[in-house]
């Protein structure tokens, strides 16, 4: 049962708007985007807007109806779509399929698609036969132009807009300097992250092999104020737990204060992943005290390929944060990836060795999450190859079955080339997202694309001109050469 809907008549003279998140309702409930844009749509009087999620993540196309009331895909003036994750590109073009609408937009005149999120901000390539405007950067900057085009329906081309049917033209992209406080969530039982407080965009830290920070610069942290009063707010209003989301929300100047200021109020808090070497005893105690039960970390690697990574923390950092946990009695929940470039059997040795120092402690349960290293564009690792499914899947079994844990996580290397694969191709790869969307997106369809040479870009070196080099003001190449250069140096490859 959903709370906080909006219901408006519909009206044949209004726009249709179809909102679709590219994944299962859970899922599509779990993201803030996707309840912003509910709100922020239906705010304007001239549009109508119904929700599509997908019914399931395998299985043929089928016709797409829409949540509220079973309005068939097809009957929209616009689909918006956010999506975060290079797979769901394949429920995009099922649920076109599935519907009879055209996937090829130079074939297609209604509906008009417009597609955001991060995999399109760092390579909108791989579905720009697909879509009518790609955003590139963040929802508010150009949330105006956006507004306009809905009415207009005039494609026009500008910062952050990318039209794909105009060819490859120079695009920038466009960030947003300020926050705005959303404390309107659907409120549903069927997703634990609904309840959502965003703290900061970016990451100030830019490890060699994480996209999200570097298609997010820069770092920008929302004022404590506001993130407090937020979850306040969210609380009052929902009765529930509010999650803190951003990339490294410890990182955030008043981190601390925050955590006091929402103790203070009596209310409990979710935290993602932290960075250990931030961690130490009274911010332990503090969040043992607002009721979250797992301290989730990433080590990633050995010591040696942490460093060579950009990810200057000492094993002696992890296991002191380990200590901590103990003390308050929390779980420890630790992330690493293999398979990265220059790693050896020695490193993983040493990540079993590590591994083993965090369980001796007796912290309370010891969650493993391994899973194999997804090269992006827009990182220093774009040049180097991804490691093939068989090395990927020995790598994680070695690890599983050499370390102790209570339990233990990982990453399916077939899904891991593939995602690689789609987010460093170009627009001709639509073709095999295609394919794979007629037979079902299941292991098997995926398996056929690769026999078909969807993982060949993803396996070997890479070299400029990238199918992403239009697109400008991300990042800069150069930075990212220097960075990449400095990682072979360390990591010892020639
Ligand atoms: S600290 Fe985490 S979020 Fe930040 S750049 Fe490194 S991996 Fe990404």
């Amino acid at each position: 049962m959903e709370k906080e809907l909006i219901n408006k008549k519909y009206n044949k003279n209004k726009i249709k708007v179809a909102l679709f998140y590219p994944s299962i309702y859970s899922v599509a409930m779990s993201s803030l985007v996707f309840h912003k844009l509910y709100f922020l749509l239906n705010q304007l009087e001239e549009i109508y807007l119904e929700r599509f999620y997908m019914p399931s993540l395998t299985g043929k196309p089928t016709p797409m109806r829409s949540f509220e009331n079973g309005m068939p895909l097809k009957d929209f003036d616009y689909v918006i779509i956010p999506v975060h994750y290079e797979l769901d590109y394949v429920n995009i073009v099922k649920a076109l399929i599935g519907s009879n609408i055209e996937v090829y937009s130079s074939k297609r005149n209604r509906p008009k698609i417009i597609i955001g999120g991060p995999p399109i901000t760092a390579n909108p390539e791989p579905l720009a036969d697909l879509a009518d405007v790609e955003i590139i950067g963040d929802l508010e900057a150009v949330w105006q132009k956006l507004v306009d085009i809905i009415y207009s329906g005039k494609l026009d081309a500008g910062i952050g807009l990318y039209i794909p049917s105009l060819g490859k033209h120079e695009v920038r992209a466009a960030f947003s300097n300020s926050f705005d406080s959303l404390t309107k969530r659907i409120l549903t039982n069927e997703t634990t992250f609904s309840l959502g407080v965003e703290v900061m965009r970016g990451c100030p830290f830019n490890c060699v092999f994480c996209m999200e920070s570097y298609i997010s610069r820069p770092v920008r942290y929302k004022k404590s104020e506001d993130i407090v009063n937020e979850v306040i707010e969210l609380n009052k209003r929902y009765n529930d737990r509010v999650s803190l989301i951003g990339l490294t929300v410890n990182s955030h100047p008043d981190f601390k204060k925050i955590l006091k200021n929402i103790k203070e109020k009596n209310l409990n808090i979710s935290l993602p992943s932290l960075r250990a070497e931030l961690l130490d005893d009274d911010s332990i105690e503090l969040i043992a005290s607002l009721g979250q039960q797992t301290i989730t970390i990433a080590p990633e690697s050995s010591e040696r390929i942490r460093f060579a990574l950009g990810k200057e923390i000492k094993d002696d950092d992890i296991i002191k944060v380990s200590r901590y946990a103990y003390k308050y009695n929390l779980n420890i929940k630790a992330y690493f990836i293999t398979s990265i470039p220059g790693e050896t059997y020695d490193d993983l040795n040493s990540i079993v060795e590590l591994i083993h120092k965090i369980k001796n402690i007796g912290v309370r349960k010891l969650h493993l999450s391994v899973n194999p290293l997804v090269i992006k564009p827009r990182t220093p690792l774009q040049w180097l190859p991804m490691s093939d499914e068989k090395t990927m899947k020995e790598k994680i079994n070695y690890l599983k079955n050499n370390s102790y844990y209570d339990d233990f996580s990982s990453y399916d290397p077939l899904l891991a080339l593939i995602q690689g694969s789609i987010s460093l191709s170009d627009r001709d790869v639509l073709k095999y997202l295609i394919q794979i969307g007629l037979e079902g997106g299941n292991r098997a369809s995926f398996r056929n694309a690769i026999k078909n040479g969807l993982s060949n870009i993803a396996l070997k070196e890479r070299s400029e001109p990238f199918p992403w080099d239009h697109i400008k003001d991300i990042i800069d190449s150069k930075y990212l050469k220097e960075k990449y250069m400095e990682f072979k140096e360390k990591i010892g490859l020639s």
